[in-house]
């Protein structure tokens, strides 16, 4: 075998694949496996990127669209707190009140005046909770609430008089239920005097209400949140657990590092979710839309099932092909290896069925051709040991066997058998005269003729030398008398040996009436036969009766009378 043959084979043993059944199945499995995974992976690649892509626009249409709608809104509500700041009802009112104040003195009117405009303008922009005017000092002039100003930084006033404008922290209230933030801006004298800060509570309600519009699939949602992942508005929770609610930090640096793509992570409620972030410009806020995983790549899931599907499909189809066909080849091998295990074994009556074309039926074809040669090969030699070469006749051992058969024969149907015991007259003479070719020549002929003269039933056999045995089924001593003369007529007739004529000497025996059993009764035929010699030759004699005459002769009545 060479290497690699080895090398192969025992790679396959490792796997446990020696049949071919096996190896044919697994190579199926392979060759279906192989492609189908591969165009699985290519399209779900490339599926996941395109619906990434898509996901992406999506989302980032939206963040987009509400961190630019905020930041509006923002600068509208900064730019109506300017507008309230420099109203001549404010700065006239309070610049009179504060002068008043100095010299401890009050004008309840320009008071009145002030805190009517205030309402009327909280009454007119529902945007604003509440409304204050505040001194240098942070002291409240007039206020349309309580006046207090939640999660402003501590240097508020001093950012303010300096010209700042000043946005606390965005918080929830929890008497209201709403979220708010304060902004505060600088209120001036017409000669740029620094006279105290408007400041508003703004009421985030439109942000919440435009964010809840935000329709994104069925498990998305829209969000503001802070740069430390507090979130503060969302589009889908609206409980007052809501500001506990925080994204982690990493996911938030993560998220405001790569705006421009989604990104996958978990949300503050533990789902698994696609999102984008986009900042609203100048603030620390970003709006965050995000979806679930599972519903953003739900045609990946679809993909992913059907694809297994057809996979178990092609499968079970190609595996059952492939055992068939696996069948069709190994059933004729493991018929061929079967037959030639009998054919071993000695049994040579194997036949194969032709059940496939190709190699394997020629292979069967050239099995079944052999184990006929064989079979052939082996009657062949069953005769040969059966016949004797020169004469075409029994040999001695056959003619033995069938005499056993023919006494049975003989006693189960209660008729004689002649047994006839022939020899060539000086022979010897006969082949020092004419060499010994010619005396072989002369035994063919004589078992030619002896063929002739007897019956299909009857067995002629070479007994020896020039010696012959003829048995003769049902037929008693006279019958046999009959056949010897017609043996010596015929050959007188062939006129062999020319001037020096073949004679035979011939002694006939009978069963049961010379012997009860067969070496006995041609034991007699020879002893007729050594008498015909010493009469002179060329003669027939009947064997005479033997000592066990009387009990032959008892067995040959009650055998005819069983006939
Ligand atoms: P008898 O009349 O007494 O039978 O004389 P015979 O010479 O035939 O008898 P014997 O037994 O003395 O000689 C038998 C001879 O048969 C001896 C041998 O030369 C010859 N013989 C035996 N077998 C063969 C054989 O196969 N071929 C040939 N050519 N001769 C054979
Ligand atoms: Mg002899
Ligand atoms: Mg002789």
């Amino acid at each position: 075998m060479f290497a690699w043959e080895q090398r192969v084979a025992s790679f396959l043993h490792a796997f446990r694949l020696d049949s071919i059944k096996k190896r044919i199945l697994a190579f199926a499995l392979f060759a279906t496996m192989l492609p189908s995974l591969t165009t699985a992976w290519v399209s779900y690649t490339h599926n996941r990127q395109s619906l990434t892509q898509k996901i992406t626009a999506e989302l980032r249409n939206i963040s987009v669209h509400s961190a630019r709608e905020i930041d509006l809104w923002l600068k509208e509500r900064f730019y109506d707190a300017r507008v309230f700041s420099r109203s001549p009802v404010v700065t006239e009112n309070l610049d009179r009140l504060l002068r008043l104040r100095s010299r401890q003195a009050s004008d309840p009117q320009a008071l009145r005046r002030l805190q009517d405009y205030l309402t009327s303008v909280r009454e007119r922009f529902t945007d604003y909770v509440e409304l204050s005017v505040v001194d240098s000092e942070a002291g409240v002039v007039a206020s349309t609430g309580d006046a207090d100003m939640p999660q402003l930084p501590e240097d508020w006033l001093t950012r303010v008089e300096s010209g700042e404008e000043i946005q606390g922290l965005v918080y929830r209230d929890d008497i209201l239920g709403q979220v708010m933030m304060v902004i505060a801006v600088p209120i001036r004298a017409p000669d740029d005097r620094f006279l105290g800060a408007f400041s508003a509570k703004v009421n985030f309600g439109t942000i919440d209400e435009s964010l809840r519009n935000i329709v994104i699939g069925e498990t998305g949602h829209a969000y503001l949140v802070r740069a430390d992942g507090t979130v503060m508005v969302s589009s889908r929770i609206v409980s007052t657990g809501l500001m506990a609610l925080a994204l982690p930090r990493g996911t938030v640096e993560a998220l405001f590092a790569q705006q421009e793509d989604a990104l996958e992570y978990t949300d503050p409620q533990g789902n698994e979710v696609v999102g984008t972030l986009d900042a609203v410009p100048q603030h620390d806020w970003a709006v965050v839309a995000e979806i679930s995983t599972a519903e953003a790549f739900v045609q990946i899931a679809e993909l992913r099932n059907q694809t297994l599907t057809i996979l178990i499909i092609l499968l079970l189809t190609i595996g059952l092909m492939a055992y068939g066909l696996g069948l069709t080849i190994a059933r004729p091998l493991d018929r061929l290896t079967a037959g030639a295990g009998r054919v071993a074994g000695g049994d040579l009556e194997v036949d194969l069925p032709l059940v496939t074309r190709g190699e394997l039926g020629l292979m069967t074809r050239v099995f079944n051709d052999m184990v006929t040669r064989l079979r052939d090969g082996r009657k062949e030699l069953e005769r040969l040991s059966a016949t004797d070469g020169l004469t075409g006749l029994h040999n001695r051992h056959h003619l033995m066997e069938a005499c056993g058969m023919e006494v049975a024969r003989s006693d189960r149907q209660g008729k004689p058998l002649a047994a006839m015991m022939i020899d060539i007259d000086h022979f010897k003479k006969f082949n020092d005269t004419y060499g010994h070719q010619a005396g072989d020549e002369i035994l063919t002929r004589m078992g030619a003729i002896l063929g002739d003269c007897i019956r299909k039933v009857d067995y002629a056999a070479r007994y020896g030398g020039e010696e012959f045995l003829i048995l003769l089924p049902r037929t008693d001593l006279n019958g046999a008398v009959e056949v010897a003369k017609r043996i010596q007529a015929r050959l007188a007739e062939e006129e062999m040996g020319g001037e020096d004529a073949i004679t035979l000497s011939i002694g006939v025996a009978e069963y049961p009436q010379h012997g009860d059993n067969a070496d006995v009764v041609i034991a007699a035929a020879d002893a007729a036969l050594y008498q015909a010699k010493h009469g002179g030759r060329n003669r027939v004699v009947r064997a005479s009766a033997t000592k066990r005459k009387s009990t032959a002769r008892r067995r040959g009545k009650q055998a005819r009378k069983r006939a």
